[in-house]
C-alpha cells in the first residue's frame, strides 16, 4: 500500500471545515493507504509558541476529532511530530539547500502571514515549509492530501527532495499530492473560511444544541428580508451547508427557496436535524475517547513509537550517505 502523510496542526479543537475538508477523505482512504496522521505540535509552536499548555491538552483533541471522525486506529498511525527526531534532523539537513528566497517568495507563507497580523516573520515561521517537507520524507511518505493552498508547498518539498537526492545520492521518495476533491466549507459568517481564529466555526466537539444554535445564527442570502421574498441559495452560506451535509435533499430546498414555500428558520431547521443526525455517531465516539483518555494516549504512543523505528532507519541510511557517519 502506498504510504500518505497527513495530520493537523495541534491548536485546539477541529471543526466542520476539516471534517469536509480532509478528516472524512482521511476515513474513506483508511483501508487502500497506509496513513500517517501527524499531530503537528512543532508545527503549531509558529504561531503558538506562547501557549504550551493549549498545544499539549490539542495533542488528546485533535487526536480524538480525529478518532470520533471513524478513524480506526487499528488501521492508521497516529504519530506526535515532536517526539520524532529524523523530522528535526532532516529539517536541519534541508534548510543547508533551501533559500531564503525559495522560501519568502512562497505564496502561501506570504498569505497566512497576512492573515495573522504578521509584520515580521520568526525563522520558524518562515522555515515551516522546510519542516513540512522533513515530516512528509522521515518516513517516505509517497502521497499529501492537500488543498489548492498548499500545492506551492509540495512543490517546494519535492524541489528539495529532488536537490538533496541529486547531492548526495540518497533514495528520498518525492512526495506526490493529492488534490482535496472536496471544495472548502465557509464560515458562519459567510466568510470564504471557516476558522478557530475567525469565530466562524462549528467543532466536532459541539452538542446537539449549540450546532442547531449556531445553524440559527448563519448568514443566509441578506437580500430575503421577508419569507415572502424568494430567496437566492447560490449566494446563501446555509444551503452551502444543505449540500455538504443534505445533497438528497438540496435540489428541493433549492427550489424550495427559490419559489418561497420554505422560510429561512424551517430551512435551517431541516439543516441543523440532518448534520445533527450525521454527528451523532461522531459525538458518541468522541465521548468514548474523552473517557478513554489512557487508551488515546497509548494509540498515539504506539504510533510515535512504529514511526520512529521507521525515521531511525532512515535518518541513519541519509546520514550514512551524507557521509556525516565517522
Ligand atoms: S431558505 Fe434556505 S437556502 Fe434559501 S436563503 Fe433561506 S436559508 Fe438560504
Amino acid at each position: 500500500m502506498k504510504r500518505i502523510l497527513t495530520g493537523d496542526r495541534t491548536t485546539g479543537h477541529l471543526h466542520l471545515g476539516h471534517y469536509v475538508g480532509s478528516l472524512s477523505q482521511r476515513v474513506a482512504l483508511q483501508d487502500d493507504y497506509e496513513e500517517f496522521i501527524l499531530l503537528a505540535d512543532v508545527q503549531a509552536l509558529t504561531t503558538h509558541f506562547n501557549n504550551p499548555e493549549l498545544i499539549n491538552d490539542s495533542i488528546y483533541q485533535v487526536a480524538i476529532d480525529n478518532l470520533a471522525a471513524g478513524l480506526d486506529p487499528e488501521k492508521v498511525t497516529f504519530v506526535q511530530q515532536s517526539m520524532i527526531p529524523a523530522i528535526a534532523e532532516l529539517t536541519i539537513f534541508y534548510s543547508m539547500i533551501v533559500t531564503v528566497n525559495q522560501l519568502s517568495h512562497n505564496p502561501t507563507i506570504k498569505t497566512e502571514a497576512k492573515n495573522y497580523g504578521y509584520k515580521e516573520l520568526t525563522y520558524g515561521f518562515l522555515g515551516y515549509p522546510v519542516s513540512q517537507t522533513a515530516d512528509i520524507t522521515f518516513c517516505n511518505a509517497d502521497l499529501v492530501p492537500v488543498g489548492e493552498d498548499q500545492i506551492p508547498h509540495i512543490e517546494l518539498s519535492r524541489k528539495i527532495v529532488r536537490k538533496f537526492n541529486d547531492l548526495y545520492g540518497t533514495t528520498i521518495t518525492e512526495p506526490e499530492y493529492k488534490l482535496s476533491a472536496v471544495s472548502r466549507l465557509p464560515g458562519l459568517d459567510g466568510n470564504a473560511k471557516m476558522g478557530k481564529s475567525l469565530g466562524n466555526a462549528v467543532y466536532l466537539s459541539d452538542s446537539q444544541e449549540v450546532l442547531a444554535g449556531k445553524i440559527r445564527n448563519a448568514v443566509t442570502d441578506t437580500n430575503r428580508i421577508s419569507v415572502k421574498i424568494p430567496g437566492n441559495p447560490d449566494v446563501c452560506t446555509v444551503y452551502t451547508y444543505h449540500k455538504a451535509f443534505n445533497s438528497e435533499e438540496c435540489d428541493n430546498v433549492s427550489s424550495m427557496c427559490r419559489n418561497a414555500s420554505i422560510g429561512c428558520v424551517a430551512c435551517k431547521k431541516l439543516l441543523a436535524e440532518k448534520m445533527n443526525s450525521i454527528f451523532d455517531p461522531i459525538r458518541e465516539r468522541r465521548h468514548y475517547y474523552e473517557e478513554h483518555k489512557d487508551e488515546v494516549r497509548d494509540i498515539i504512543k504506539s504510533g510515535t513509537a512504529k514511526a520512529n523505528e521507521i525515521g531511525n532507519r532512515n535518518i541513519a541510511e541519509i546520514k550514512e550517505k551524507m557521509h556525516v557517519v565517522i
